[in-house]
């Protein structure tokens, strides 16, 4: 029989996260105070993030041990299974092989649960009684409400407002795990109210949500704040995703020409390919593409300098592409695609040209993920199926040209709780992105 899945045992699960910082050649650049534009130090970060969080975040070191207390949890449902997408293939009559890694297996149904269960575990061992957060499409909120409940401690999520209409069992299921809930721009908070008062149908969005989050933060003593990605520690959680992924492709036999995943932050992107980006530094032949979607495309044609990670300008300045903290995308199905910003690591790494790029419109991104969907199976979430487009494309091309390419992409998470978008795309009412913009 031909091999469809790649497993691995729980004995497989990493247990060190690799990071990328280490092997850069130089610092990555600092992120900036605010007020002073100087370099940050732990001590101005140390109001909203825990120690061990703050000391990853500027660790140089290659290699960090995963807390038996994390591993527990992770084992879960991982190692993640890997794919051959064999049915696809035949579909598209591509030479290509097409793998995928599959982290809608977590109970989250996405891969931010390894990052919300370490960043909660550090929390709890240092005396944390609440994390606020914000929550774009509401993966973030669903992932770090379990983690909380998991370690015992209280959880407020603000949700970016047009998704909590779009995806109104997102809060369902936090609730379930105990958090609170609410739509963000909200009457909770000073700034979330002086956004209303200006627009009282502002759609919203993550910078906005950052922006309430750290202020329920800052104005209570026990209360720290969380972020599910862009950040270099929540890269450095999620480099689980690559690490099994290698494994499982030489189980496989394969090596990927080519690792495709989609950026909102640039996490599940960076997860997965920042391991396979060791092997690059050492002189391997491997591409890697981040896949945005064109009505928030902050690599293909954001700047690359120092902005706020949010709306109010409270958060440390970050060398990124932006397009402008103050940037509100128009409210696109792939809710976990709307920042402004990208992760500083896979900026950096675009900047060396050592990643590319591309922005596809979301009618696009919905064909494909419908096409994958009757082949393979597997409803994907909006987001990921940004990455499943772009891997269809890749193996057209590669048919094109008569080329076996090996292709590996991460399928981020499900889609279960995104059938209102699919809802949207068979009654015609999906915009592309043109008229999303109009
Ligand atoms: C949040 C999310 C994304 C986007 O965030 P990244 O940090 O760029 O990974 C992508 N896919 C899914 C399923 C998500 O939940």
């Amino acid at each position: 029989m031909e091999q469809r899945q790649f497993l691995l045992s729980q004995n497989d699960i990493p247990q060190e996260w690799y990071n990328v910082a280490a092997d850069l050649g130089e610092p990555p650049p600092p992120p900036l105070h605010p007020a002073t534009q100087q370099p940050c130090g732990p001590e101005d970060l140390a109001p909203v993030f825990p120690m061990a969080i703050l000391e990853q975040e500027m660790s140089a070191q290659r290699w960090i041990k995963i807390p038996d207390a994390v591993m527990e949890k992770l084992a879960l449902w991982r190692p993640s299974p890997l794919y051959r997408a064999r049915d696809l293939e035949k579909a598209l009559g591509t030479p290509a092989k097409i793998y995928y890694k599959y982290e809608g297996t977590s109970p989250a149904g996405s891969h931010k649960l390894n990052t919300a269960i370490p960043q909660a575990y550090y929390n709890k061992i240092e005396g944390t009684k609440r994390i606020a957060t914000e929550t774009g499409a509401g993966q973030w909120g669903s992932a770090l409400s379990i983690a909380c409940n998991f370690f015992g401690i209280g959880c407020t999520v603000y949700m970016v407002k047009c998704s909590f209409y779009q995806k109104p069992y997102r809060k369902s299921m936090m609730q379930t795990f105990g958090a609170e809930v609410f739509p963000s721009p909200s009457e909770k908070t000073e700034f979330g109210k002086q956004i209303l008062a200006k627009d009282p149908e502002c759609p919203g969005s993550l910078g906005i949500a950052i922006s309430e989050a750290l202020e329920d933060t800052v104005h209570h003593d026990d209360v720290k704040y969380s972020l599910g990605s862009v950040l270099n520690h929540v890269i450095l959680h999620q480099t689980v995703i690559g690490l099994e992924s290698k494994k499982q492709m030489e189980m496989a036999g394969d090596y990927p020409d080519v690792v495709i995943g989609c950026v909102g932050g640039g996490s599940n992107f960076g997860g997965i390919v920042m391991p396979f980006m060791a092997d690059k530094f050492a002189g391997k032949n491997v591409r890697a593409v981040a896949v945005e979607p064109k009505a928030c495309p902050t690599i293909t044609s954001g700047a690359y300098k120092y902005d706020f990670g949010d709306t109010a300008s409270m958060t440390p300045l970050l060398k990124m592409h932006t397009l402008g903290a103050d940037f509100v995308p128009p409210a696109i199905h792939a809710g976990g695609l709307r920042y402004h910003g990208m992760a500083p690591l896979v900026s950096l790494l675009v900047d060396k040209g050592m990643i590319d790029a591309v922005a596809l419109d979301q009618l696009d991104v919905f064909n494909a993920a419908v096409l994958f969907a009757r082949t393979e199976g597997i409803i994907p979430a909006p987001e990921s199926s940004h990455a499943v487009c772009e891997a269809i494309n890749e193996a057209n091309r590669a048919k094109q040209e008569g080329k076996e390419t090996v292709i590996l992409f991460n399928l981020s998470g499900h889609g279960f709780l995104d059938l209102g978008a699919y809802d949207a795309y068979f009654a015609d009412k999906l915009a592309s992105t043109a008229q999303a913009e109009g």
